[in-house]
């Protein structure tokens, strides 16, 4: 099958002041299969939610190439972006920040369904919008009364599933959630969680999950994409990843969980300082400051993603084996 969304060496550069540029994206290429959860994990400020911005089109791509349903978007203008949206959307971490605390829940909702035309290009009757606002209750498990309800009515889990009735309110395929869960008590993320999960395969979805929690990730997604400073580090299926990373940084962020939901078979190495500044990010490769296993050339050659069988991509000179 097709991929839904290919991203090839994509790059997303901010200017600074005094000439500096911040590479948030930095020559990243991947697929995301239809049906697939596809986790993105790293620590904060590694550019995840810029590239998760990158993959939806919601910001301009400085260079490089991405296709959503085969059709080249990567330098699309709204306009032609415009019927495509319907079809990929996003849910955001901060569910509060993203309603507007004025309008009742079925007018934020109802918002998407008037601005843009059904599949048969038809505008929708106020009918057909009351019965679909009852559907999306019903989805995400809220009754129908909530849709007469201001935002500051609901408690944080709820109003995240207010958000995602939003972004199913045109039928999407693809959902990039950017930190869905991170904002909220562990009891109620694994609710959320369950709910993406419920809700792919009652509608078929797709989702790229930008997450820090690596047992968020591990239960949810079925591939996963280590990144760090704006670049992808190891990619591969979940399991693999997480039980035998081959990256000395994916080792070291399952190391860094205080209880580890993960026995790692390789040996324990723990992060030491912190994440250097993106805007002089290091020499060869950039986790070379960190990394336990750095060697003279580390600091020289940046390593590039290759192979290592098992359907899984490593970007390092001495990836961690068996
Ligand atoms: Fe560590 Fe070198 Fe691999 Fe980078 S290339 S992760 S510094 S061993
Ligand atoms: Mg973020």
């Amino acid at each position: 099958t097709e991929p839904l969304l290919v991203a090839r060496s994509i790059r997303k550069t901010y200017r600074l002041n005094r000439g500096q540029t911040l590479q948030a994206v930095d020559d990243v290429s991947l697929e995301v299969r239809p049906g697939e959860v596809l986790g993105l994990v790293g620590e904060s400020g590694c550019g995840k939610s810029t590239l998760g911005r990158c993959l939806l089109r919601l910001t301009d791509l400085t260079s490089g190439e991405l296709l959503f349903e085969g059709h080249d978007i990567s330098r699309a203008s709204e306009r032609t972006l415009r019927p495509l949206r319907p079809r990929m959307q996003m849910v955001f971490q901060d569910s509060y920040a993203s309603l507007n605390p004025v309008r009742r829940i079925g007018d934020l909702l109802a918002e998407p369904l008037k601005i843009h035309r059904d599949v048969h290009g038809q505008r929708r009757t106020r009918a057909t919008i009351a019965a679909r606002l009852e559907e999306l209750m019903d989805l995400v498990g809220l009754p129908v009364s909530a849709l007469a309800r201001y935002p500051h009515e609901f408690s944080g889990g709820q109003r995240q599933r207010i958000n995602i009735a939003r972004a199913l309110a045109l039928s999407p395929r693809l959902i990039v959630a950017d930190e869905p869960v991170s904002a909220l008590d562990v009891s109620v993320q694994a609710q959320i969680v369950n709910l993406f999960t419920d809700l792919k395969e009652r509608l078929g979805l797709t989702y790229v999950f930008i997450a820090h929690d690596l047992a968020v990730v591990r239960q949810i997604s079925t591939r996963v994409a280590v990144m760090y400073l704006g670049t992808i580090v190891e990619m591969g299926e979940t399991d693999t990843v997480l039980h035998t990373p081959a990256h000395p940084y994916t080792a070291a962020l399952i190391a860094a969980v205080p209880e580890p939901v993960i026995r790692l078979h390789a040996s324990r190495t723990l992060l030491r300082g912190d994440v250097p500044s993106p805007i002089a990010p290091p020499s060869g490769c950039r986790f070379h400051t960190r990394c336990p296993k750095a060697e003279a050339r580390c600091a020289q050659d940046a390593p590039t993603l290759r192979s290592l069988g098992d359907e899984r991509l490593v970007a390092c000179h001495f990836p961690i084996v068996g």
